[in-house]
């Protein structure tokens, strides 16, 4: 087999692949999923033992991180088999890290198990510390179980990052006491612009651009900009009175796609070698017609070929161009 690693078009390498695990969750975030969701049929999912076969071939081929998503990927029955799966390629040194995105509902039963698969980190999505909104916005979450659950996880050894996204008049008001809690619980901060997917509620209304979240966050703190990056679309800033690092992931006010090394998995098995597109390739058929690793590998490097140079998310002009129809449980955040 050739071992080469993957490198797309651009001469990106690809090392970074965020896997959604179901399509499934346990809320139904207003910007996220609509009240009623038809969820696909379980025969189009991908087995656990399939998302094992095609994720290690990905690692085989030079992936380096895994980040499992969903949907909320805590409420797949089995998964944390899946997780123990991955944390081989941990022990072998082929995996440098293996994380989550979730929506915390589920950590207080999981957290002490996913540390011992070798997990460190854990993105858990937070967009308000206030118990009715948070029920208003995740319309079937509660509060005080995700609150639980980040306890739950920090007792257990994990990184915890607050996700939130910036939401214009939900919450703005609690810019500040979503950095002060998190100071005080010692938890990174990342917020994140609403992006245009789904197709259920009026984005436009929602969009709170993060470039007047700096500025209010520079009416406060003396802000430095950091020079890190992810390969990902996320920057940083770094507040000088508290030391903290916040996070603000803009792919609406910003181009990200020159650095970016990361490609999508769904639950289906499609990959989508980049967000804002709809191109993807079908790697299920490849995967459930032959046992050959080498199958597999040329399925996956024909897409990774054809991996675009951006994307098409464009807010200007006052109309939501290049909008997705697909969710984002689909594609995973
Ligand atoms: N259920 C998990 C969770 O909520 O963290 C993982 C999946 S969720 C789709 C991943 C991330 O996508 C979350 O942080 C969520 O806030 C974010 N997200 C969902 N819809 C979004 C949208 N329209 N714009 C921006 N972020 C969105
Ligand atoms: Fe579920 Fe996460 Fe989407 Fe909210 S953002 S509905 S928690 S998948």
């Amino acid at each position: 087999m050739d071992m080469a690693p993957l490198i797309d078009p651009f001469a990106r390498p690809i090392r970074y692949l965020r896997v959604s695990v179901t399509d499934r969750c346990d809320f139904r975030c207003t910007y996220c999923m609509a009240e009623h969701m038809t969820f696909l049929p379980k025969a189009d999912l991908l087995t656990l033992e399939e998302l094992d076969r095609l994720c290690s071939g990905f690692i085989g081929l030079g992936v380096r991180k895994l980040r499992v998503t969903g949907g909320e990927p805590l409420v797949r029955r089995g998964i944390l088999s899946f997780f123990q799966a991955m944390g081989r390629h941990l022990q072998s040194g082929a995996l440098e890290e293996l994380t989550l995105t979730t929506n915390g509902s589920q950590l207080a039963r999981f957290a002490g198990d996913l540390a011992g698969c070798g997990v460190r980190r854990v993105n858990v999505s937070l967009d308000t510390l206030d118990p009715a909104k948070f029920a208003e916005i995740t319309r079937w979450g509660r509060l005080p179980q995700v609150l639980e659950g980040i306890a739950a996880a920090k007792a257990a050894g994990l990184r915890v990052k607050i996700n939130a996204v910036a939401l214009k008049g939900f919450n703005e008001v609690e810019l500040f006491g979503l950095v002060d809690w998190c100071a005080a619980e010692g938890h990174d901060l990342t917020f994140i612009e609403v992006m245009p997917m789904g197709d259920m509620e009026d984005r436009l209304a929602q969009y709170w651009p993060l470039s007047d979240l700096r500025a209010r966050l520079a009416e406060r703190f003396t802000l430095t900009d950091l020079a890190e990056r992810t390969g990902g679309p996320a920057r940083y800033l770094r507040l000088e009175e508290t030391g903290q690092k916040i996070g603000l992931i803009t792919p609406l006010t910003h181009n990200f796609c020159e650095s970016c090394n990361r490609v999508r998995l769904t639950c289906t098995g499609e990959l989508f070698p980049c967000l804002g597109q709809e191109q993807a390739t079908d790697l299920r058929a490849p995967l459930r017609a032959s046992a050959d690793p080498a199958v597999l590998e040329d399925a996956i490097r024909a897409a990774i070929a054809k991996k675009p140079k951006g994307h098409d998310f464009d807010y200007s002009r006052q109309r939501v161009a290049g909008q997705m129809t697909r969710h984002m449980s689909h594609t995973g955040g």
